[in-house]
């Protein structure tokens, strides 16, 4: 089991999963919540509650700003405090909505029950709807609206849909726990994909060190009888759960530079946001909560909870027994993609995925020396990219030849700085020449369509 695989590049780190026997255990409520507006690719939802509106759990509190863009609801039960700017995660600042929470009500019509609902509705773009209203984004880290990726521009046609159930990234355990936990929910929420993309085939894809996980889906897949959905077991190698690798994995085929997944034939949802298609679509309850694993060596008690949307990271800790003395780093996600915490005050967001303790020893860096050519990063990038040249072109800012050699198309995976003999940063420093590519490569777009739209005006 386990032959299928990405064609190129990919390391092998520890997976180091100590957090796998933990089940999701929900959290208890935090006394207050901060909401960001600004927790999806796309424009940042509009707040359309006030200071001193009582709100109800999965009641709307902030509409999308434009298509590609996201319904945001309450996560608790009680009175708005403020509207306003309060850092992130990263440390930047984003308008939250402060809630200050009494009791748990929640809003008519969202079935909370625990009764699986199998008879998935007939009309597709019915279901695209309920999809938009839950505020559903893609979990996998991307946040990317599912409602849009679900309507493939004219032209396009979706040949298979992949659910995502690799978690190749050190430490983290929650979409393992919520395939074996929620494995009917996901399976239903596959098979609406399925009927909405087409009915066309699925593939629930799911590395081979998951074997529980890869045994309860076959089983649930048979019991409630869907057919032309298969379980495939991947082989054990990072990012297995790159969108475009796990594509290459599954269907053999390569996505383009710039290109989506559809371009292809392909759509690609992870675990946690099949289960949240279910639960919008099947129990009419929208994003409110999700899956954080907390973990590290270094971490007093390790866990899978079931998290409110808005908890101070704080109130997380604490909750498990506080900061531990040696911890010198925190990150939000695993070691390879996650980013570091900036400050303990942030509140989670839907896509907060894990956090993750690391004490100085595991964290420290060895001192950098020169790049001698050894072309390890090189063959460690499952992008085909040259990271030792995207390394010295960043340094230089060279925007024209980092775009020329594909800056752009960097997955951020961290594969190049976890093979470099000589401890070079090159994931921090192509991130930066990254990130100004892109803002060049939007700044020219946007130039255009202003000159394209003064030639029609003229
Ligand atoms: S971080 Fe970017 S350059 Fe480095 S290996 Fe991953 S995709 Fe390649
Ligand atoms: S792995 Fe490091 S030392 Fe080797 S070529 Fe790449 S940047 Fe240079």
């Amino acid at each position: 089991m386990g032959k299928h695989t990405f064609s190129i590049g990919g390391v092998h780190p520890h997976d180091s999963k100590i957090s796998r026997g933990c089940a999701i255990e929900p959290l208890p409520l935090a006394p207050v919540v901060y909401i960001s507006v600004a927790q999806h690719i796309g424009a940042p939802s509009v707040p359309c509650v006030q200071v001193g509106d009582k709100v109800k759990v999965g009641q709307v509190i902030a509409e999308p700003g434009g298509f590609v863009s996201a319904f945001i609801h309450s996560s608790v039960s009680g009175t708005v405090k403020s509207i306003g700017p309060r850092a992130d995660l990263a440390g930047r600042p984003a308008t939250h909505i402060e809630i200050e929470v009494e009791g748990d009500e929640w809003l008519e019509g969202i079935d909370t029950g625990d009764t699986l609902v199998t008879k998935i509705p007939e009309d597709n773009k019915a279901i695209i709807e309920k999809i938009r209203q839950g505020g559903v984004v893609g979990l996998g880290g991307a946040t990317f609206p599912t409602h849009v990726k679900l309507s493939p521009p004219p032209g396009s046609k979706c040949e298979r849909v992949i659910i995502n159930g690799c978690e190749c990234e050190p430490y983290l355990t929650s979409d393992f726990r919520t395939l074996l936990e929620k494995g009917e929910q996901v399976v239903v929420g596959a098979a609406i994909l399925k009927q909405v993309m087409g009915n066309v085939p699925c593939t629930v894809a799911i590395e081979e060190n998951k074997p529980e996980a890869i045994a309860h889906i076959k089983e649930v897949i048979a019991r409630l009888g869907y057919e032309g959905i298969e379980v495939m077991p991947m082989k054990m190698r990072y990012p297995q759960g790159g969108e475009k690798q796990l594509i290459d994995a599954v269907m053999h085929r390569q996505v383009g530079s710039g290109a989506l997944p559809i371009s292809v034939g392909a759509v690609v949802q992870n675990v946690a946001t099949a289960l949240a298609v279910y639960d919008a679509v099947q129990k009419n309850k929208p994003i409110v909560d999700n899956s954080v694993t907390v973990t590290g060596e270094c971490f007093p008690r390790q866990a899978n909870l079931l998290v409110r949307v808005g908890t101070p990271l704080r109130y997380i800790v604490d909750y498990l027994g506080g900061v531990p003395a040696d911890a010198a780093k925190i990150i939000s996600g695993g070691p390879m993609m996650g980013r570091a915490v900036a400050n303990l005050d942030a509140a989670t967001v839907k896509g907060t995925g894990a956090l993750l303790f690391l004490t100085a020893a595991q964290t420290r860096r060895a001192p950098e020396s020169h790049c001698i050519r050894c072309g390890k990063c090189a063959d460690a990038c499952p992008m085909g990219l040259e990271p030792f040249l995207l390394n010295k072109l960043s340094r230089n800012m060279d925007l024209e030849a980092l775009e020329a050699n594909a800056a752009q198309d960097c997955i951020e995976c961290g594969c190049c700085l976890y093979s470099c003999p000589a401890h070079i940063p090159l994931l921090d420093i192509i991130r930066q020449g990254k990130g100004a590519v892109l803002g060049a490569i939007r700044a020219r777009a946007a130039a255009a369509k202003a000159a394209a739209e003064a030639a029609k005006n003229n």
